[in-house]
């Protein structure tokens, strides 16, 4: 009985033997070959000319059918990964569930794995949890099946730079120029065995500007809660790419439209709905969005920090409002913050650390007397809590003067004992001292 439901459920996938290409031959494709990494075409030429098939695969791909360069390379091949370890040089094996080969060009990395086969219930190299997600797939497989087993249709086009062919199996090149992202095969049963998909979805529609097909929307709304039974760790994984993507915005306000954003940040979908809080967190995506454009660093504690920043200064008021005093008030809601956050998604502790950094300094940025401006520039995370400040500046949550203070004292050696404001210094003194 149970038997019969699942396979009902999970109705096995169409034969390999079904799925068939459509070549896409140069005359009838754009691609242009310079923007192709010499080390992807290294690669392939090598696997081919040791008899085995290659193509380059993925984003990629999909990126040189829109006239775009491509961040990175991954190739696809049937020869196993030991074979590949052995034709190519300066190349080695990663992972231990499913072996990829990393082939390493000077900075760049190309990523070579091996055709793997979709899930199938009769398979005995596939298991799923009691969800449908699948807890093994490291089975390899044939060009076909590994085209069946990718999750969209654009993102299932294979490139092979020699013949400068493109190998199309689900209509992919059709929907990329209709700007319309469609699952390959049953959206339920493709977000079931995978729920990271849906958050996926979400990041390709923000990245390329496309719309995500009706099929694939209305499935979310039931199978989000699926989210929770995803590794955190893959989940934090899935959660940087979107915010590093350079269209961290539009993938968040995408991932709230779905209501899938809660599932990475609990309290994100209410923080993009209240005023103030929604123009700070827009603010800090679009700076972190120009500063990937222009190839700039960003850091991912300071924009967790940025992300859960309107629900700490809830909880923050909350604590102050029971009486509690500034500092540790403040405290407080970082602790409630996390712990509601790691309900969720557990940050890791590296993070979590800086994160309370760049929070604990705010308060110290209002004290502009005495030898505690000096101090405070000399703490190791000074820059991080600077930028955080004008943040708060820049959204209006704070007065522009602040930040316009803190950047004058920076840039000024000679100015700084005439800026700092003057108190009753020796009061301080004598409450230390009455404290102790
Ligand atoms: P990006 O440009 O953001 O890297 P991408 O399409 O290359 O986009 P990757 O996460 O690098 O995305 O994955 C490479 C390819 O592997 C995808 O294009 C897709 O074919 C396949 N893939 C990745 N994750 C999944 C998944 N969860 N389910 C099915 N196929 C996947
Ligand atoms: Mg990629």
């Amino acid at each position: 009985m149970i038997n019969k439901l699942i396979k009902k459920v999970f109705k096995r996938p169409k034969s390999h033997s079904s799925v068939k290409a459509t070549v896409i031959g140069a005359s009838s494709h754009h691609i242009d070959k310079s923007h192709i990494s010499q080390c992807a075409l290294s690669v392939i030429k090598q696997l081919q000319e040791a008899g085995h098939q290659a193509y380059i695969v993925g984003g990629a791909v999909r990126d040189l059918l829109l006239q775009q360069t491509p961040k990175d390379f991954d190739v696809a091949t049937n020869a196993t990964p030991e074979q590949v370890k052995r034709i190519i040089r300066r190349s080695r094996i990663i992972g231990r569930r499913f072996q990829i080969v990393h082939v390493q060009c000077g900075h760049e990395i190309v990523e070579v794995s091996t055709f793997r086969a979709k899930a199938s219930l009769d398979s005995q190299h596939q298991q799923t949890d009691e969800h449908g997600r699948l807890t093994r797939d490291n089975v390899f497989g044939t060009l076909e099946e590994d085209a069946e087993r990718r999750d969209f249709t654009i993102n299932a086009l294979f490139y092979d730079p020699q013949k400068n062919e493109v190998l199309d199996y689900f209509n992919g090149v059709k929907h990329l120029k209709q700007k319309h992202i469609t699952m390959i095969g049953d959206p339920t049963q493709r977000y079931r065995e995978d729920p990271v998909r849906m958050l996926r979805a979400a990041r390709f529609c923000a990245k390329l500007n496309f719309t995500l097909d009706a099929s694939c929307k209305t499935p979310i709304e039931e199978l989000n809660e699926l989210l929770l039974n995803v590794p955190e760790s893959r989940l934090f994984d899935e959660l940087l790419k979107i915010l590093l993507s350079g269209h961290a915005l539009r993938s968040l306000e995408q991932l709230s439209a779905l209501h899938l954003g809660n599932y990475l940040i609990p309290s994100l979908e209410n923080s993009l709905d209240k005023e103030q809080g929604a123009i700070f967190i827009k603010q800090a995506l679009t700076n972190t969005d120009l500063r990937i454009k222009e190839d700039m660093g960003v850091s991912p504690s300071f924009l967790m920090a940025t992300l859960l920043w309107p629900k700490l200064q809830e909880r923050w008021q909350h604590h102050l409002h029971l009486g509690e005093k500034n500092l540790p008030a403040l405290f407080a809601a970082m602790h409630d913050v996390l712990t509601e956050q790691d309900e969720v998604l557990m940050i890791p502790k590296r993070f979590e650390g800086t994160m309370k950094e760049i929070w604990g300094l705010q308060p110290r940025f209002e004290q502009r007397s005495g030898q505690r401006p000096f101090k405070l520039l000399q703490h190791p995370r000074f820059r991080a809590g600077y930028d955080f400040l004008l943040l708060r500046a820049q959204s209006g949550e704070i007065d522009n003067a602040l930040g316009q203070w803190w950047t004058e004292f920076q840039a000024s050696p000679e100015k700084r004992e005439d800026m700092l404001i003057k108190t009753d210094k020796p009061q301080s003194r004598k409450r230390r001292k009455s404290k102790a």
